[in-house]
């Protein structure tokens, strides 16, 4: 038998619809996604994926990448398909002379923050320790560290990638350099990359948390948080949130289960400026809650994690966004008084400072200009709420798109969204099908926001 061959190839294991860990493992982060796979390859090593690559091809399989498997979209699975599962290549190397991590594949980024923080360094990933660093760093890679030092994929110097041939290259600025150029950005388009090496900074603690206010006065929030935000130094991150107050004991119970909005602060420069930084947002409008503290940035990065564990239902869609104007934040406020469960939420990321140090065409993220990425997530328990998450997250998206500036982030896009990949890729696309064209000219990588080989 063919699977028994492949069994004996691979230092990892295979995994079928018979066995019983296979249910476990086509239960991704969004339980909306219900795909049964023909196999899971379980690598341990980039010989396994060579191995499983030459499988899929001699069987005609479609095939999926599963790196952290939190991608919305279910990108991580297919049908029928056979699917490399990344998720046990876990080492993490830490070169604190170099500042320098070599990272496989299958960690998340709350492995990842546990690794270098202890050696009080630290890599700007995003703000869910579930979240894989795989489908992170290739969709490009957001979170409180974007204005102080940029995206990700900033921090990428070099991967190793097997391609759709089986064969194994790097990708540094030297090495393949149109490959290197694609992976910063062009998602699993271009191969399995099986090993990332990152620059670090140091980073250790910072001040940060939330702050609330009431939804009534979003329209003035929203106004001196734009205008706030926009002269203040890199060191200062808030993104803008749309929340229910959580029922439960962290929060006050007369701010339990209302709706309200917020910003989340990460604040990393001399804890001597703390209260002079924070003095002018304290004062335009006390907030209804300030929980902002100094805390460890792994503390920060996974906050949340609680409310967001893995099996809920959500469906998100987004857009990249310039301004907030008084009409746009009528559209928003329509749609914050409407958030359908209490887990829906609405987040403004901000794409500049640092970010806007690097030039549009330096890496296949075309979109550093803007201000915000913005994310609009209907999120249940329940998997009777389906629709009105969806209704809720495609009328709000909709009412968007006057005021969007085109495109949207891939790591925030469902599969239906494949005609936004162009956009979401602007003056980049062109360059980013050539590429495509030389590393993968049959579309073997297509589980993905994907970019379509050029002629
Ligand atoms: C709760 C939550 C919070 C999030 N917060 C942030 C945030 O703060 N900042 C941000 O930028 N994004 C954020 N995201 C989005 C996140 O970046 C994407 O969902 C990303 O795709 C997750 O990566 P993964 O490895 O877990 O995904 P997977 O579902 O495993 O894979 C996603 C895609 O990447 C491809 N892929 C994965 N691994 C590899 C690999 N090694 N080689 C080639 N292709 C590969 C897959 O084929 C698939 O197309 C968040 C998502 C959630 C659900």
């Amino acid at each position: 038998m063919e699977i028994e061959k492949l069994a004996q190839k691979i230092d990892g294991r295979i995994v079928l619809p018979t066995d019983t860990e296979y249910d476990t493992l086509r239960s991704i982060y969004n339980a909306m996604v219900d795909k049964r796979p023909k196999l899971f390859v379980k690598c341990k090593n980039k010989y396994d994926v060579v191995q499983a690559i030459h499988f899929a091809k001699n069987n005609s399989l479609e095939i999926a990448i599963k790196g952290g498997g939190h991608n919305g979209a279910g990108l991580a699975l297919v049908e029928n398909g056979l699917v490399i599962d990344l998720n046990e290549m876990k080492s993490i190397q830490v070169n604190v002379d170099s500042l320098r991590a070599v990272i496989e594949p299958g960690n998340t980024l709350a492995d990842v923050d546990k690794a270098t923080h202890e050696h009080g360094l630290a890599l700007p990933i995003g703000v869910n320790g579930y979240t894989g660093i795989s489908g992170l760093t290739l969709g490009g890679g957001l979170g409180f560290l974007t204005r102080k030092a940029g995206l990700t994929i900033d921090h990428l110097i070099e991967a190793e990638v097997v391609l759709a041939s089986g064969e194994i290259v790097t990708a540094n600025k030297n090495t393949n350099p149109d490959l290197f150029w694609a992976l910063r950005g062009g998602g699993g388009n271009f191969g399995v990359v099986v090993s990332f090496t990152f620059n670090l900074i140091a980073i250790k603690n910072v001040f940060a948390g939330p702050m609330l206010w009431p939804l009534e006065s979003a329209n003035k929030v929203m106004n001196f948080y734009d205008h706030f935000t926009k002269n203040a130094s890199q060191d200062l991150y808030g993104f803008f949130a749309f929340l229910t107050v959580p029922d439960a004991e962290a929060f006050p119970e007369s701010l339990r289960n209302q709706k309200v909005c917020g910003v989340v602060w990460c604040y990393t420069g001399s804890m001597d400026e703390v209260e002079k930084v924070f003095k002018p947002i304290r004062e335009f409008g006390p907030p209804i809650l300030d929980a902002v503290t100094e805390m460890p940035l792994p503390a920060l990065n996974s906050l949340f994690d609680w409310a967001y564990p893995p099996g809920l239902q959500w469906y998100w869609k987004g857009h990249y966004m310039n301004e907030l104007t008084d009409e746009s934040i009528k559209e928003h406020l329509k749609f914050a008084n409407a958030m359908p469960t209490a887990k829906s939420t609405m987040h403004l990321y901000p794409v500049d400072g640092k970010a806007h140090e690097v030039a549009l065409e330096d890496t296949a993220w075309a979109h550093r200009d803007v201000r915000w990425v913005q994310v609009i997530i209907g999120v249940s328990e329940d998997p009777k709420d389906k629709k009105v998450i969806i209704d809720w997250s495609r009328k709000y998206y909709d009412a968007m798109i006057p005021y969007s500036s085109g495109g949207g982030y891939v790591n925030f896009m469902m599969h239906e969204d494949q005609n936004r990949v162009k956009q979401s890729y602007k003056d980049n696309y062109e360059r980013l099908r050539i590429i495509k064209k030389k590393y993968d000219p049959e579309n073997f990588f297509h589980m993905n926001q994907n970019i379509v080989p050029s002629a």
